[in-house]
């Protein structure tokens, strides 16, 4: 039978690479939502092409959205709005996959929306788990929701960890022979530059990965090592792991996307070029397998892969994330909220890049922890964290 699926952020890096996933296999899958934020020309050239039921975007981008869609003579699609739009699709009945592939806390009560209606969740949004923790795998459980990881270094260690790892009880220690969790990391595009190097970096260098092509946000994210700290953390939730157990090895050239140690010696990766469709394919179907358009990996053309630790003084973001995780309750929100405002001034050149972590760092040092035990306090102390970063800007500015 087929399986109807929602797209939240589907004009983004993720959005797309879904799309392509899914049109490999008309038969299996159906849009049946989409979503998008500003690029609202594209959104309408994919409800051309898609035909989903529903649409949501911003309330200020309904009447644009609607001439072009006039335009292209397309009247039966129903268009949702904002927040609210975006968690009635995520839990509307008739859908049975969500991708989460908003970008940042934007994405979080959607997402969550999805686990609390029991779907089959592919979750690209890390901020969405980094804030919530504790409540969505609580949330996913209660309501017997699928939350699989498309971040594709997640992704590869649910590869390879034994089949029924996530279902047994689980006390924060590796179990069932596995050893520690080597989360590997590409290292960006600043990783053989010097401090003095890093501190004249511009927002389009940053943007520009070696090996993958993603949104600007992830993008700094991984210049900054923060993207690593945030999957840290993602991991810790996802596989109920406390964070001395996942180790950080830093593998310029993104093949192995992430590996396993077992007790016995054994270490399992998992390997493959660096193409989102793979991990986007493997939460889809699993446990079956389905095709892509990715190349299987050519060992001979990869002869040489490297492997380093992280540098944590020219990268502080990744010990910052660390030391969140240990701290705990609402730290990993404050950090992410920090992050995402000091990303978004960095793009705006308001910044330099070594500030990044300086703000994040700043943010949590005067925002008060406490538990994350509703998601009213996590919103609460996500706004907070905004002005005290927002604060912090204008000073260093000045
Ligand atoms: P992107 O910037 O390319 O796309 C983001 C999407 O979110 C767009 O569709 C945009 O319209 C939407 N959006 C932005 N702000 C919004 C808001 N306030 N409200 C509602 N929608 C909003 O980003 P991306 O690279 O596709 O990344 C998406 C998520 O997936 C991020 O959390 C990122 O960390 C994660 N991720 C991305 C990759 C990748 O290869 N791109 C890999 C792993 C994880
Ligand atoms: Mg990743």
């Amino acid at each position: 039978m087929s399986q109807s699926v929602c797209i939240l952020g589907v004009t983004g890096s993720i959005g797309r690479s879904t799309l392509k996933v899914l049109e490999q296999h008309p038969e299996q899958y159906s849009v049946f939502a989409i979503s998008g934020h500003s690029r609202i020309q594209e959104l309408s050239e994919i409800c051309k092409q898609y035909q989903p039921k529903c649409v949501v975007v911003p309330s200020d981008k309904v009447d644009e959205l609607q001439q072009l869609l006039k335009a292209q003579n397309i009247s039966d699609i129903e268009i949702l709005t904002d927040e609210a739009g975006l968690i009635a699709v995520s839990e509307h009945p008739e859908v049975d996959v969500v991708m989460a592939a908003i970008v940042g806390a934007a994405g979080l009560l959607p997402t969550l929306a999805a686990v609390k209606a029991g779907k089959r969740v592919l979750l690209a949004n890390k901020e969405a788990l980094v804030m919530s923790g504790d409540i969505m795998l609580q949330a996913a459980k209660a309501h017997d929701a699928l939350l699989l990881p498309v971040d594709s270094e997640h992704n590869a260690i649910f590869q390879c960890l034994p089949q029924n790892y996530l279902q047994t009880e689980s006390n924060g220690q590796p179990k069932q022979g596995v050893k520690q969790v080597l989360l590997t990391a590409s290292g960006g595009p600043f990783l053989n530059h010097s401090l003095e190097q890093l501190k004249a970096v511009t927002p389009a260098q940053a943007c520009k990965h070696p090996n993958w092509s993603m949104g600007q946000k992830i993008s700094v994210d991984s210049a900054t090592l923060m993207n690593k700290g945030l999957e840290l953390i993602e991991a810790c939730h996802l596989f109920s792991i406390q964070e001395q157990f996942v180790t950080v090895v830093v593998h310029p050239q993104s093949i192995i996307h992430s590996m396993v140690q077992y007790v016995d010696g054994s270490t399992l990766a998992q390997m493959g070029n660096p193409d989102m469709c793979t991990p986007i394919a493997h939460a889809l179907a699993w446990p079956e397998r389905i095709e892509t358009h990715v190349p299987p990996l050519d060992l001979f053309v990869h002869s040489q892969l490297d492997f380093q630790a992280p540098d944590m003084v020219r990268f502080p973001a990744l010990k910052l994330a660390r030391q969140a995780m240990q701290a705990g309750g609402l730290a990993p929100t404050i950090l992410n909220a920090a992050n995402e405002i000091a990303v978004a001034s960095f793009l705006q050149q308001q910044i330099a890049f070594l500030e990044i972590p300086q703000v994040v760092e700043h943010t949590l040092n005067h925002v008060q922890n406490g538990s994350a035990d509703s998601i009213e306090k996590i919103l609460h102390i996500d706004q907070l964290a905004r002005q005290v970063a927002s604060k912090r800007i204008t000073e260093l500015e000045s």
